[in-house]
């Protein structure tokens, strides 16, 4: 049915066009514009699995929590991020993090060891220096202009001034964290340091695991991943609010996952809860609405942390962004898009148009828009941008091998080696 509507329509046009003397190949845009939004226009469902590791010795979410969260996630993403995909949360209830953390071997994995060299040792801090270049490196991927901020009462000429303030202002916001108590009386970092609490066991966990697409959290996470450190995280408190990872046996996100962390809003511990109380309903609306929302813009639409984008876009990481109930209430100031997003919400709706077309086995049109969908990709994503195209290009080689189409095959291979 699909197909003989399109085939209709390119008829239409070509009488159309000929009549009125325009050119065959101003048609063909118009064509094909027209089936990209045909099959842009089908929203696939994306059924997502949850669920809640818990941390005994601090507040946690109950069922009802939990939906309130899940609701006020959708609404924001669709509003902000566009609705190209049905989103379908399936709860899978709660889990002790201990538990999670031995249900999987992770450690044994060769992503785990190349990361822990990464991994700021709490009760020995690394030298930094040491890996000064490689930190710079990854600083430069803002504009200094936008870095600023951060300290806005220091003389901040180069990156290497950033990184020094940065770095002194990571040691200390570890140092205090250390001296945190829960309510009553006990250390909030347990020692010795449990893999729960530590970013970079984290990353490796959703790495390795296949079983779900996002964990809700309420323990502190240190964010200890020392190779790269975003100035808000570490600004703030050098813990992690939530992420977005990469969980390559899962398959609903494309191969990543969030891990979202309640333990601000929930935790209840001086210094880092927020400086308004707010009713729990509002909590969960922030949680989801700003916190989820967010994370959901890096992990599906490849959306990196902007310091420069207003202050309603959800995926602004600007220090003024950041306090939970100010963050959400900008957002939801005004319900639109942010247009500086664009550019990495229509990439990926290409990706959705391929993935739409591959099931309905119109492979050479599949192929064709994982190829485009490379060229509409910004340079700058969230995650690693070659490892990320190479995967579409993969994908556009499976589709035009599907098709029988051995000019893009061939054309593809090249494409993958150069970008290698
Ligand atoms: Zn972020
Ligand atoms: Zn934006």
């Amino acid at each position: 049915m699909f197909n003989l509507q399109v085939k209709f329509i390119k008829m239409l046009f070509r009488a159309v066009c000929r009549k009125r003397g325009i050119p065959l190949f101003i048609a063909l845009f118009f064509v094909s514009s027209l089936q990209f939004y045909c099959y842009a226009g089908e929203r696939p469902t994306v059924t997502l699995e949850v669920i809640r590791a818990i941390d005994h010795r601090l507040p946690t979410l109950s069922d009802e929590d939990m939906k309130q969260i899940l609701d006020e996630a959708k609404r924001i993403i669709y509003i902000k991020l566009g609705d190209k995909i049905e989103i379908d949360f399936h709860d899978n209830g709660t889990i002790s993090l201990p538990n999670l953390f031995k249900n999987y071997q992770y450690q044994s994995s060769k992503f785990y060891k190349d990361l822990k060299d990464w991994k700021y040792n709490l009760n020995n801090p690394p030298d930094l220096d040491k890996d000064k270049k490689y930190i710079i490196d990854f600083l430069k991927q803002w504009e200094l202009d936008s870095l600023k901020d951060f300290f806005p009462d220091r003389q901040i000429r180069s990156y290497d001034d950033f990184y020094k303030i940065l770095t002194i202002t990571y040691h200390k916001k570890i140092k205090w964290l250390k001296s945190l108590k829960t309510y009553n009386g006990a250390n909030l970092i347990i020692q010795p340091p449990v893999s729960f609490q530590s970013y970079v066991e984290w990353l490796s966990l959703m790495w390795y695991q296949d079983k779900y697409d996002i964990i809700f959290t309420n323990t502190l996470i240190v964010y200890d991943l020392f190779s790269e450190p975003y100035p808000h995280t570490i600004c703030k408190h050098a813990k992690a609010g939530g992420s977005s990872c990469s969980s390559p046996k899962r398959k609903p996100l494309d191969g990543r996952s969030l891990v979202v962390n309640i333990f601000e809003e929930y935790g209840n511990i001086e210094g880092i809860k927020p400086a308004t109380d707010v009713p729990k309903a509002t909590k969960n609306k922030i949680l989801g609405g700003f916190y989820f929302a967010h994370e959901f813009g890096h992990a599906f639409y490849y959306i990196p942390d902007v310091y420069d984008h207003s202050n309603a876009c959800l995926m602004n990481s600007s220090l003024s962004n950041m306090e939970g109930l100010k963050g959400y209430n900008a957002i939801i100031s005004n319900l639109s898009m942010c247009q500086k997003c664009q550019p990495w919400i229509i990439a990926k709706e290409y990706v959705i148009c391929a993935q739409n077309a591959y099931r309905k086995k119109d492979y050479a049109r599949s192929g064709n828009m994982y190829i485009q969908a490379v060229s509409k990709t910004p340079k700058i994503i969230d995650g690693d941008y070659n490892g990320y195209v190479i995967g579409l290009y993969e994908k556009a080689l499976d589709a035009y091998t599907k098709a029988k189409d051995k000019n893009n095959i061939r054309r593809c291979k090249g494409l993958i080696k150069n970008q290698k």
